[in-house]
């Protein structure tokens, strides 16, 4: 089938590539012209395991476009995803001001019949939204060359398109007639996790598409047919790197209308973020009342109600989503008249962790101005380059407030991010991290942490001081070689 993806950023460019992976046409757009030169010269711009083997591959068998040219692509593809960025406005709601320059771009060069997929994370009532701007933009422009729509007579799609449009070009006598091309709107919300992004594309656990027409629900469960079905397979070169996490019964489809798809999304965010940050509060009970967080979560999470994971106590939530998901629901509640006490405190435990890490840093040196303190992690989670709203940026910024020296290293993260005090030293190497260190405070969960030599970086530090802001590290081995471990809840 031929997809057009505007938007190739973490979310546009897994999607792009793993459908083209599973033989579909896929053009992949993006007005930032920088980042379409890198992709067609096969250099990522993101870190994602794998997504380089199968940009290459996909690349070299012409599955998958790269353009800047975004009226060509939505011209020529049937299938049109929004993946743009939905920022946080500085009140918490989503901006959308990206979304709605991608809807009129698509009103303005709609040839055919298409199916306008929105898969970037916007507020309920968005698709009926994004419907009106298309129309507003086909009306105002009568799109009338339909020569440009490469039309293909074998592509089933196109096909049923055609029968589709509501005012068929046949039927336009003079240039000035206003055309009203037909084209539904299905929401299908993203949930990989950057890290793991293409094998939760690959294996999902849930396929959602809300739209109150069935036939185009119906062409998108033709293209994530082989998804679905769990019936393409993984190249070699992927295997090696993915774990083979094939499921062997069909991944379930939730059909359903546009506004309940769009609320999965936020809920299902809200949620997540909703239990980091109840087992956060018990953590700090647990850090007063002398109970071990670690024991405890592991203790409630063998509760098949409530399951292990993300009951990871530890320095908060960041990223690119649940910051701004859970701000925007409560944004869309308060549009309601609902006052959303519960994310409140979801949000506002999340803030206070990383000022808890500050306290402790006080507690534990006393007087921070001019100390040297080590970070280890600025993503904010591992297997990502992507620092949006991480953690470890606000304790670095108030660690620096406060007068303290820092120094930081990430195994991927080499460019200083906006956010971040400038003051930051980057070190190209770990170790240079505990050189001459007071303290050193681990903020991503990054494999390589785990497996650090720390008895022979311990000799490079002034003071043997860690704060393990994930409960990531081996604290009874720490302990035994002299460090003044400190973690989250235990
Ligand atoms: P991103 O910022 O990484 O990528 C967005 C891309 O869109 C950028 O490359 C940008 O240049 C491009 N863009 C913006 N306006 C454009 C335009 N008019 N034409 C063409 N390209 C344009 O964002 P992301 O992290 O991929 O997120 C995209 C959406 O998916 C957001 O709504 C986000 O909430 C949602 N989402 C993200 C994740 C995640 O893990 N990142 C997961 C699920 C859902």
């Amino acid at each position: 089938m031929k997809v057009c993806v505007i938007g190739t950023g973490y979310v546009g460019l897994v999607t792009g590539v793993c459908l083209s992976e599973i033989g579909h046409n896929i053009i992949c757009v993006d007005n930032d012209s920088e980042k379409i030169k890198k992709l067609l010269s096969g250099v990522m711009p993101i870190y994602e395991p794998g997504l380089d083997i199968l940009v290459l591959k996909n690349l070299n068998s012409k599955n998958l476009q790269f353009t800047t040219d975004i009226s060509s692509a939505i011209k020529s593809q049937d299938i049109i995803f929004i993946c743009v960025g939905t920022p946080p406005r500085p009140d918490g709601s989503a901006d959308l001001q990206y979304v709605e320059e991608v809807a009129k771009q698509i009103g303005n060069n709609i040839n055919s019949y298409k199916i306008v997929v929105n898969k970037s994370t916007v507020p309920i009532g968005s698709g009926d939204w994004v419907s009106i701007i298309i129309n507003d933009n086909i009306n105002s422009n009568n799109n009338l060359n339909s020569n440009d729509s490469n039309y293909d007579p074998n592509n089933n799609l196109k096909n049923d398109s055609k029968n589709n449009l509501k005012n068929n070009n046949n039927s336009l006598n003079k240039k000035s007639d206003i055309v009203s091309f037909k084209f539904d709107v299905v929401s299908n919300p993203e949930f990989l996790r950057e890290g793991t992004a293409i094998a939760d594309t690959f294996f999902p656990d849930r396929i959602v598409l809300g739209s109150s027409s069935k036939e185009a629900i119906n062409i998108m469960k033709k293209l994530y047919e082989p998804i679905i079905n769990q019936s393409f397979k993984v190249c070699d070169e992927l295997l090696k790197i993915l774990p083979n996490t094939k499921n062997t019964s069909p991944i379930p489809v939730v059909e359903t209308d546009l506004v309940s798809a769009e609320m999965i999304k936020y809920a299902a965010n809200s949620f997540l973020a909703t239990k980091i940050s109840f087992i956060n509060e018990i953590a700090n009970i647990c850090e007063k009342a002398g109970a071990d967080i670690k024991k405890v979560a592991y203790g409630i999470g063998l509760d098949s109600r409530i399951g292990p994971k993300f009951l990871n106590a530890g320095i908060g939530w960041g990223g690119s989503c649940f910051p701004k998901d859970v701000s925007a629901l409560t944004k869309i509640a308060a549009e309601y008249g609902i006052s959303t006490q519960l994310l409140n405190a979801v949000i506002n435990v999340n803030s206070q962790q990383r000022h808890k890490v500050v306290q402790k840093v006080q507690e534990m040196l006393k007087i921070v101005k001019g100390k040297s303190i080590g970070i280890l992690g600025i993503s904010f989670k591992p297997n990502t380059d992507d620092t949006r709203d991480a953690p470890a940026i606000t304790i670095i910024n108030n660690l620096i407030n406060l007068g303290a020296k820092i120094k930081a290293y990430d195994p991927v993260v080499k460019k200083i991010p906006e956010s971040l005090n400038p003051k930051t030293i980057f070190c190209p190497k770990v170790e240079d991290v505990f050189d001459g260190a007071d303290l050193i405070i681990l903020a991503t969960e990054w494999e390589e942490f785990a497996n650090l030599d720390f008895c022979r970086l311990s000799k490079k530090m002034r003071e043997k001081n860690l704060i393990d802001g994930r409960n990531f590290l081996d604290k009874e081995k720490l302990l035994s070689l002299g460090f003044n471990y400190i973690g989250i809840g235990r």
